[in-house]
């Protein structure tokens, strides 16, 4: 009787340890309070992945320890050593709450807050193979250089890189990823001054979606011109204060290239439908 309830005791703390990690912030605390059954957790040294369903967490916590190493080696710096966490929310009433909690976009698919992510469930946006990626970038990019790196070459290498990384893991298992993205036009384009001038994403969501696609294409771009030995210190310069423009231009000196003609160049990409 005794082994019986020490074992039920036991397996109470365990649940409990899940539900009550010490280290999670109140916005993961709630999503799990607020989940309708309680989630599964799959973990490894760094990452622990949360998801109504053992496979899910599995599936989370597989793609997450693939893709962090890979997008901390394109951005040359170490991944982050402290523990991720990723949450799969299934509820759209714990996303509502997560939604007004973190004053995050209510048509958004994940969301990061330091050390954790947040990815919504359901729907056939939430099925985009490149938001987990996406996410981990801002996360590496947010423990290499901070709060502080600029919204364009953030968003941009998120969509850039999250995609080539999403890529790579998915043909592991002999999938592809492959997807179209239509042609933007008229008022919802803006500059290149523009847009990596923004702090904050456009309210509108037509102008959001062009500013996630024209960032991205943007960073494509750049690498496309420099050569991608040369982006990580590239981004190590952007990321800490140095002109977009200036350290572009400095690293294309010698070639009969230059910055010169991106708006034109950028212009072009985002008008055209792309495959991928
Ligand atoms: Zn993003």
């Amino acid at each position: 009787m005794a082994g019986v309830l020490f074992a039920l005791a036991w397996w109470w703390r365990e649940r409990d340890v899940v539900r009550h990690d010490p280290a999670l912030s109140p916005v993961a605390r709630r999503v799990l309070r607020e989940s309708p059954g309680s989630l599964q957790m799959a973990r490894s040294v760094r990452i622990s992945a949360y998801a109504p369903d053992d496979a899910q967490a599995g599936a989370i916590l597989d793609e997450a320890a693939f893709s962090l190493p890979e997008i901390a080696m394109h951005l040359g710096v170490e991944p982050p050593t402290q523990p991720i966490r990723i949450f799969l929310v299934a509820s759209s009433n714990g996303w509502e709450g997560l939604v007004r909690a973190t004053g995050s976009r209510p048509d958004g698919l994940a969301v990061s807050l330091r050390d954790e992510i947040f990815l919504r469930d359901g729907g056939v946006e939430a099925a985009r193979p490149d938001r987990l990626a996406h996410e981990l970038v801002h996360v590496v990019m947010r423990d290499a250089y901070g709060t502080n790196v600029p919204l364009w070459l953030d968003e941009g290498l998120a969509g850039h890189l999250g995609l080539a990384v999403s890529r790579d893991y998915r043909s592991k298992y002999g999938r592809r990823v492959t997807g179209k993205w239509a042609g933007l036009s008229g008022e919802e384009v803006e500059t290149i001054e523009k847009l990596t001038q923004r702090r904050e994403l456009p309210e509108d969501p037509a102008a959001a979606r062009f500013f996630y696609r024209a960032t991205q294409e943007l960073v494509t771009l750049i690498e496309n011109r420099i050569g991608s030995a040369r982006m990580p210190a590239y981004v190590a310069d952007v990321a800490t204060g140095a002109d977009w423009r200036v350290a572009l231009d400095a690293r294309l000196e010698g070639s009969p290239l230059s910055s010169a003609d991106l708006e034109e160049a950028l212009q072009r990409q985002v008008s055209l439908p792309q495959r991928f």
